[in-house]
């Protein structure tokens, strides 16, 4: 799947850019980033995925590529979401380094040489960390705590999951490639497969070129906890010890609904308590079957082993998927 026929000449860098209706963009995206790349003074590519964009963007991609030799365009049937459009730009990247980044002009490409000289200091991954999170204030706020809830949860050290902006050296990316699971969120896969070689360097991102943010709060939060199960059991674990101590408290109060009742203790006993008491322990078992039932979910998407994405067409590139 990710052995390109003509690997003779594989370029120094590819840049693999995921693409959902960012019309107004790609052409400024293509005229800053040109440039950035020509200064390389290395052959270089950009792999742009189109993730089933219903705007213009298709046509002016299969310009950029018509005009460009270097410009790849993987164009999915539908779309699949940015963790899928990046997974399929990975394989069909053949660069010695890959960078991602956005196609909204928020991942300024002159930050491109910064990052190479980092992957050149033998790191395997380069995070670009933002600064400032541009955007409503409970993308600011919410980005940091799910990054904090995310390493907490995962046990992982990433600096900034959600830049969008980062840089891998082949090694990774060959690793990455092997895996093929569905609900997959990158920045996880990569910190999981990671040597540990990991970089960071500081980027400014800008706000959105044209166009609004592809992000509904609900799709963000389903991101956060699809990245947690997908990469920790800590969950049911945190679940079985909290229902651990829901029975322990249980049994004490059987003991002090005992002691009333023998008249030991003041007698202030109530069904409301009882009914309190109740709902506390069936709220723990709900939540225990839920987050069973979460994995679960997970092993019954994996044994189908249904493709993750569909591609339609690929331009400039010359194997058989
Ligand atoms: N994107 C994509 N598929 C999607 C949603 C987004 O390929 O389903 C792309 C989008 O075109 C952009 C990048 O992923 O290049 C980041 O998306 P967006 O700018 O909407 O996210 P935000 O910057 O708000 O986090
Ligand atoms: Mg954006």
């Amino acid at each position: 799947m990710n052995a390109r026929a003509n690997t003779n000449h594989a370029p120094a860098v590819s840049v693999v850019i995921p693409v959902y209706n960012e019309e107004g963009n790609l052409k400024a995206l293509w005229d800053e980033l040109k440039p950035v790349l020509d200064g390389l003074g290395a052959p270089c590519e950009a792999v742009f995925v189109d993730d089933g964009s219903s705007d213009r963007s298709p046509e002016i991609l299969a310009d950029l590529h018509a005009r460009n030799p270097e410009v790849t365009v993987v164009r999915f049937a539908r779309n699949f979401g940015q963790q899928m459009a990046n997974t399929a730009g990975l394989r069909f990247a053949r660069g010695k380094a890959v960078i991602i980044m956005d196609a909204d002009l928020q991942t300024p490409a002159e930050h491109i040489p910064e990052f190479l000289a980092k992957l050149r200091e033998g790191c395997d991954i380069v995070y670009g960390v933002r600064e400032r999170i541009p955007g409503p204030l409970y993308r600011r706020i919410g980005t940091r705590i799910a990054n904090r809830f995310i390493c907490a949860m995962t046990g992982f050290e990433i600096p900034d999951s959600a830049s969008g902006f980062l840089a891998l050296d082949r090694a990774l990316v060959e690793r990455v490639n092997r895996y093929n699971d569905r609900s997959r969120y990158l920045s996880g896969l990569f910190a999981w497969l990671s040597y540990g070689r990991y970089g960071a360097i500081p980027v400014t991102r800008r706000q959105r070129f044209s166009g609004e943010s592809k992000y509904t709060f609900h799709q963000l939060v389903r991101i956060v906890l699809t990245f947690v199960y997908s990469f920790s059991v800590r969950p049911l674990r945190l679940i079985l010890a909290a229902g651990a101590a829901v029975l322990a408290l249980s049994a004490a109060a059987f003991a002090w609904a005992g002691a009333v009742h023998l008249g030991l203790a003041p007698g202030a006993s109530g069904p409301a308590w009882l009914t309190a008491g109740m709902l506390t322990i069936a709220g723990f078992q709900l939540s225990a079957l839920g987050a069973a039932g979460v994995y679960t979910a997970e092993v019954y998407a994996g044994v189908r082993e249904r493709p993750s994405y569909v591609i339609w067409e690929a331009l400039g590139w010359d194997g058989t998927p």
